[in-house]
């Protein structure tokens, strides 16, 4: 597998190369040179198989040899230890579960894959391995949990403080071991800009082994066209044959894999990108201004992005040919109110407790559907996280319906431990800097 960079299309690197620098110099992001197409014997007979299936041959397909596949075989079924769910709530109504791992989100799937990865291509006796990265919610018990004890990896997670739920913020601050984090007095834009500044950093990279865990890392976003692959077979298998999927996007990295998959021959009718009102996507498809903004707080908070990273990669897709993405790509964007609302509708009709993120992308599933009322496709909406994980945003009567997993209820009983930290570079740059001047 060769990648290139978004901002240099002669770049030419290995996925080794991609996946530990994370980020290109030139801070484009990393894309495939080639994106294979799946056989069509496969895809046609797509519905015979499961997920672990599903993934090994998506896998095997896109890093073609990157990794020898036996190796690979291993590292996908240690990455799904668990599943990704299509439940049908109504006629054409499917909700995608993708909260079932160690973390309760989706991002357990990137994170998983990811930390594999990179233990299997770290070499015994090599430089520590420093894992940076900002979240704005459910990217950092992902990581922490998918790199917790990894050998010769240690874990940097910055998040804005007060700004994520208190479990998820016990997720990032009771790992202890190789697992640090830091409350930074800002948003997740500012956590954003300290990771991106470390990176650009020549001076630091030349004393730490620094990486990325965030979507921008390839290695996040191939993991998580396999369960797009896995829905339209579980689809298959009720006789559908139009999907339709809706995803709540913040920094469009679940949204860019989709469409990843659908460049390697994966046939949906459309793409749903569901906003809160972080809306610069849906902003640029309706005017073609592609306009940044910096990120509004919402209930949807893993979605409170202004700049999206991943859109670059998916203009690349499409080769910057609005149009065409605009063909297969809608966009709807939700206040909070309307969110609210929605989740106590999504109840009312279904019985089914969403979580504020995955109530945007069944309100846009529900438009969209109204806007299309002659399309007879099976309409999947993605759960990106339990409902328990953002319990102050349910009204109380829906709040106490809220199963709590028996993971969740441990980790009340630990202590947080934290580091505070304001936006300025040099407070970063120093605090990173006692880790080599200890060494
Ligand atoms: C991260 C996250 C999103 C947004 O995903 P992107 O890949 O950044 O678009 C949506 N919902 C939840 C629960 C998340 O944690």
């Amino acid at each position: 597998m060769k990648l290139y960079s978004t901002n240099n299309h002669d770049l030419n690197v290995d996925f080794p190369t991609a996946v530990f620098n994370s980020m290109p110099l030139d801070k484009g992001l990393y894309m495939p040179v080639n994106v294979p197409l799946l056989d069509e014997e496969f895809i046609q007979n797509i519905h015979k198989y499961g997920l672990p299936e599903i993934a090994f041959k998506v896998a095997a397909t896109l890093l073609d040899g990157a990794i020898p596949l036996d190796d690979l075989k291993k590292i996908v079924e240690d990455t799904l230890s668990f599943d990704a769910p299509v439940v049908e709530l109504a006629e054409n109504t499917y909700v995608l579960e993708l909260f079932h791992g160690p973390s309760l989100a989706f991002k357990d799937f990137g994170a998983r894959f990811m930390s594999r990865v990179m233990a299997y291509f770290l070499k015994d006796g090599e430089q520590m391995l420093d894992v940076l990265v900002a979240t704005s919610g459910d990217t950092g018990g992902a990581v922490a949990l998918g790199f917790l004890g990894v050998p010769n990896t240690r874990v940097t997670i910055l998040y804005p403080q007060g700004k994520v739920s208190e479990i998820q913020e016990l997720q990032l601050c009771t790992n202890g071991h190789n697992i640090h984090a830091i409350a930074v007095d800002g948003t997740f834009d500012d956590c954003q800009q300290l990771v991106k500044q470390a990176f650009a950093d020549v001076s630091l990279n030349e004393k730490l082994r620094l990486t990325s865990a965030n979507s921008i890392n390839i290695a996040r976003l191939i993991p998580q066209t396999f369960y797009y692959f896995n829905a339209y077979a579980r689809l298959r298998r009720a006789g559908k044959t139009a999907v339709v999927f809706s995803v709540p996007s913040g920094n469009f990295g679940n949204i860019a894999a989709g469409l990843l998959a659908y460049k390697m021959g994966l046939p949906v009718k459309r793409f749903i990108a569901a906003t809160n009102v972080n809306d610069t996507v849906p902003r640029y498809l309706a005017t073609g201004i592609y306009e940044t903004r910096p990120s509004v707080q919402t209930y949807a908070n893993a979605m409170d992005v202004g700049a999206p990273s991943n859109w670059v990669r998916i203009m690349d897709l499409f080769n910057q040919d609005r149009e065409a993405l605009k063909k297969l790509l809608k966009s709807y964007t939700y206040t909070d109110a309307q969110t609210l609302a929605g989740i106590q509708s999504i109840y009312d009709q279904f019985g089914y407790i969403a979580c504020p993120h995955t109530a945007i992308a069944a309100l846009a599933l529900q438009d969209y559907k109204k806007e299309n009322p002659q399309e007879n496709a099976a309409g999947v909406f993605l759960s990106t996280a339990q409902a328990c994980k953002f319990p102050d945003v349910f009204p109380a009567e829906l709040a106490a319906k809220i199963k709590i997993p028996a993971v969740v209820q441990e980790l009340d009983l630990k202590s947080k431990k934290m580091e505070k930290m304001d936006t300025a570079y040099s407070s970063f740059r120093n605090y990173l800097a006692k880790f080599y001047e200890n060494a």
